[in-house]
């Protein structure tokens, strides 16, 4: 076997552990995404909850969550103790030394993409989140991955939910502009 057979059957077989993992976890995962929900802070009561899998430096797996933190009206003081889920729970990877985060479920009430305004029948991660996602795709020891997985979640209808990975979710928005402060925002 040569040497990039090797590295495409290692590549193969994490692929495998990582899809073996995720099938196993993601009911877990599902039921915890939405218990951290309590955990959430929002003036308006728009509460997200994150769970992320993820491998461990044991080489086990790791569930690491997060809730989002917006306890103020208007402009969002972002990572200025403004933060979503997501965030929150790529951070907690990261300080846990997780090497790859396999997949992130979250869950959160139901509303339009608020800077495209498309509506995919789930809230999907935020413009604020896209920024935060662009900038750990660009270092190359991040543990989200292009083709971590990403599960939204509606909060009350269990058939409403969207599957798709890091790197086709960011693809989805090619006109996200490169910084935006929303008058009375979110
Ligand atoms: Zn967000």
């Amino acid at each position: 076997m040569t040497r990039h057979q090797k590295a495409r059957a290692l590549l193969a077989g994490k692929f495998n552990r990582s899809e073996e993992a995720w099938r196993k976890y993601l009911p877990t995962l599902d039921q915890l995404s939405r218990q951290m929900r309590s955990r959430a802070i929002s003036h308006r009561g728009f509460d997200n909850g994150t769970v992320s899998l993820a491998w461990g430096w044991h080489r086990d797996p790791v569930i690491v969550g997060g809730a989002n933190h917006k306890p103020h009206k208007g402009e969002r003081r972002h990572r200025a103790g403004d933060y979503c889920g997501e965030m929150e729970s790529i951070w907690a990877a990261r300080r846990m030394h997780c090497s790859e985060i396999i997949g992130m479920v979250v869950t959160c009430p139901h509303q339009p993409d608020e800077v495209s305004g498309r509506d995919f029948g789930v809230t999907v991660s935020c413009y604020y989140c896209r920024i935060e996602f662009r900038v750990e795709r660009r270092k190359s020891k991040s543990p989200l991955k292009g083709h971590t997985r990403l599960r939204f979640n509606h909060p009350t209808d269990r058939s409403l939910y969207l599957n798709i990975t890091v790197d086709k979710f960011l693809a989805m928005f090619p006109n996200d502009p490169p910084w935006v402060l929303k008058r009375g925002g979110t």
